[in-house]
């Protein structure tokens, strides 16, 4: 898995991601249009987000209480007056000529995220804006048709500051802040349907070199692994303009996923280019500290702090604990299970084990999944009292899944449950050393490593069903007496 995105000796990245999440609120940022993803094209649509004259905005208070909560969730400072602003740009889908978005006054500055067993990256701003419109390229019309749905769903941009040093790293960032805003329901997310979207800013330098070069920006990126390989590429391609005595354009670059490639798509605009100006329909924003400290107050429990707890609390691995907190609802479901039956180890393995092999597989969201908390627990309780061995739990689990029975009943019936009766084993053991007199004598002479091979033997008089634990305990016994 493991590709070299080592640049030519002698250089080094410098990152920085700027990434947009669509806040999950029921209706638009200035108007009551509904925001639900797949419906007909301009459907969602009223005079404020046509833009028809005379209509005016109104934020939604929902948009800003999840921008409030993802600014605290990553430890930005929520400002108590942030001022909207309008972009000025043409585009087909704008129909405003322009994009309410935060300027110099943003909701949220500072803050960080930290990569798990990495560095600290720092983050410089959250601000919220609205979406645009999307121009759909039909080649058969040989015509763009423009859908208004999206414009004006409500966004926020994290900016970070030119911290991560690897494409590793940025992919980390991105898994670390996804995880932290599903964790707080501000966003779902989806880099599918639109509603997670990076840009990756990128420049090279000399390794030992202080200041920073001249960086380009990439877009078009419709997964993590896209932003690596595309931010290698661009690395790659600033390398090689430097090594043959050229220089870097500021430039807006596009991603080629199926070429694996940058091309640039225009001229790198800045700010001034947009002429922005304070947003006249609008007030300040203001967040009083009540509502700052409400909202803090209603904080899940972050990713970081649960991986830290789950190795802590339930002696989980780490790697375990970054697995099972990838997934808020996988670490509530492993927690419940550890929770019914107490051995959180146990439950961390059957969990990262089995039932994510089972959902990966089968593509099942764990919320799907059929067995509950309380009988995975019983059939941990189970394997580790030697009642089934762990084989046989497994193919107790697979029954489980499509049977509401108790995980003993379905061993029963299934012929998995291991024998622990001494008088049965014992009864098992005499006949072996009867069938195989040379190596009992060997064995009860003292070669102990023959031990193996007669537990072989009675396994496999038992078919399988013997406890192999106590079949060892009654041989070296055997052995030793
Ligand atoms: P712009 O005005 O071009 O958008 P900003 O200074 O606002 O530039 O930075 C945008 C993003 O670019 C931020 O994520 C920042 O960390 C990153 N960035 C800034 N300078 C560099 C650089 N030299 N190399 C890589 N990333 C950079
Ligand atoms: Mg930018
Ligand atoms: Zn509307």
């Amino acid at each position: 898995m493991s590709r070299d995105v080592t640049l030519p000796a002698g250089w080094s990245y410098v990152i920085g991601l700027e990434v947009h999440v669509q806040l999950l609120t029921r209706t638009k940022a200035f108007c009551g249009c509904s925001t639900d993803f797949g419906a007909a094209p301009n459907a969602h649509t009223c005079p404020v987000c046509l833009a028809l004259p005379g209509a005016l905005p109104v934020l939604n208070r929902e948009a800003v209480e999840l921008a409030v909560r993802a600014a605290l969730a990553i430890g930005a400072t929520v400002h108590e007056t942030s001022v909207f602003a309008r972009k000025n740009y043409f585009y087909p889908d704008l129909p405003k000529g322009y994009q309410i978005s935060q300027f110099d006054r943003p909701l949220a500055t500072g803050g960080a995220i930290d990569l798990p067993d990495g560095p600290r990256i720092g983050i410089t701003r959250l601000h919220m804006e609205e979406d645009a419109g999307k121009s759909v390229h039909d080649k058969y019309a040989g015509a763009t048709a423009i859908d208004l749905n999206r414009a004006g769903v409500p966004l926020a941009e994290i900016v970070s500051e030119p911290d991560l040093r690897t494409p590793a790293d940025a992919g980390a960032y991105l898994r670390a802040l996804k995880q932290v805003l599903e964790y707080t329901g501000v966003s779902d997310c989806s880099m599918e349907e639109g509603s997670l979207r990076v840009d990756a800013n990128v420049s090279v330098r000399r390794e030992g070199e202080t200041g920073f070069r001249t960086k380009t920006e990439i877009k078009n990126m419709n997964s993590f692994s896209g932003v690596e390989r595309a931010i290698e590429a661009e690395a790659r391609r600033q390398v090689a303009l430097y090594e043959a005595g050229g220089a870097v354009e500021p430039q807006t670059m596009l991603w080629d996923a199926a070429r694996g490639e940058v091309r640039p798509a225009r001229a790198k605009e800045g700010s001034h280019d947009y002429r922005y100006f304070p947003e006249p329909d609008l007030p300040p924003l203001v967040v009083t500290a009540a509502d700052r400290a409400r909202i803090a107050a209603a904080l899940p429990e972050l990713p970081a702090a649960r991986r830290a707890r789950f190795v802590r609390e339930w002696g989980v691995a780490g790697r375990d604990a970054e697995v099972l907190c990838a997934d808020r609802l996988v670490a509530d479901y492993f927690e419940a299970v550890a929770r019914a039956g107490g051995n959180g180890k146990a439950a961390a393995n059957w969990v990262t084990g089995e039932v994510l092999a089972h959902l990966n597989a089968t593509g099942t969201a764990i919320a799907a999944y059929p067995v509950t908390p309380q009988r995975l627990a019983d059939l941990i309780a189970l394997a580790g009292a030697g009642t089934v061995s762990a084989s046989a739990g497994k193919q107790v689990l697979a029954r489980m899944l499509d049977s509401g029975d108790a995980p003993a009943a379905i061993a029963e019936r299934e012929g998995l449950v291991q024998v622990q009766d001494d008088s049965q084993l014992v009864r098992w053991i005499d006949e072996v050393l009867a069938e195989h007199p040379a190596e009992a004598a060997r064995f009860l002479g003292g070669e102990r490593k023959l031990q193996g091979v007669l537990v072989g033997f009675v396994m496999k008089k038992s078919k399988g069903s013997a406890d192999p634990r106590k079949l060892n305990q009654l041989l070296g016994a055997r052995a030793g007496g």
